[in-house]
């Protein structure tokens, strides 16, 4: 065992959000590693439901069909991730499919219907969820919040080199800083869920730390809960 984790003495929930390229990936599957929680990306539940509405032709604009594919669909959300039994681990990591997430998240009917899964995974025990909006709506009581924050530079670098991305090349990272702009603007601007810090939240600016430093620093927030 790893002398610089304790074991947590009571479940707790804990909620990472930020922008993209900011390392909640990597650092919320660390985290939940070492705790033994469940890893939860909602950021993958959303691309999910945007690659199954181009699967069944349905257009993204469309709320209610687009509702109707999220209260349907099953996830798996490991290493792998399923949506009703199609690995789409790949597919759902490319420059469109950013896009079509950023346009299905803005639905409130679609939010709503996803946010109800993602609550359900509380009832497992403990819990390290990552997003925009999980300490801000889904679990406003989570018990350590974390906002990941990184300078623009690095979160571009980050992603153009990020193997689980196509069009991840070193050469790219121009076009990856343009397009994450972009999708952070749209975030943060959209009138349901914005991308925001809860007041409550612990921001860590994480450029120039490594992912154990990360991880180390919400281990120490972790064990103040306990
Ligand atoms: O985190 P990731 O980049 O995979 O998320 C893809 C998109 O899904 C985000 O750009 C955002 O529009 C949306 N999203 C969201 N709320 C979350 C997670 C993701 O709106 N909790």
């Amino acid at each position: 065992m790893n002398h610089n984790v304790s074991m947590p003495s009571r479940p707790l929930i804990i909620a990472i959000d930020g922008p993209s390229g900011a390392g909640k990936g990597t650092v919320a599957r660390t985290l939940a590693q070492r705790l033994g929680y469940t890893h939860v990306d909602t950021g993958a539940m959303y691309r999910a439901v945007a690659w199954m509405a181009g699967h069944n032709g349905i257009d993204l604009s469309d709320e209610d069909a687009v509702t109707t594919i999220a209260d349907a669909a099953e996830f798996e959300l490991g290493r792998e991730v399923r949506v009703d039994g199609h690995d789409i681990t790949r597919a759902i990591r490319t420059p469109e499919m950013d896009a079509a997430a950023g346009i299905v998240a803005r639905h409130p009917n679609v939010r709503e219907s996803l946010v109800r899964r993602q609550r359900e995974y509380a009832a497992k025990g403990g819990l390290v969820m990552e997003g925009r909006d999980i300490g801000t709506v889904v679990f406003p009581k989570a018990d350590v919040k974390v906002f990941l924050d990184a300078s623009a530079d690095e979160r571009a670098r980050r992603r153009a080199t990020d193997p689980a991305h196509t069009s991840s090349q070193a050469g790219a990272v121009d076009q990856v800083a343009t397009a994450l702009a972009e999708r952070d603007r749209l975030d943060s601007t959209r009138k349901t869920s914005p991308l925001a810090m809860a007041s409550d939240a612990i921001r860590i600016d994480t450029t120039g730390m490594s992912v154990d430093e990360v991880v180390g620093a919400v281990l120490k927030l972790v064990e103040q809960r306990q």
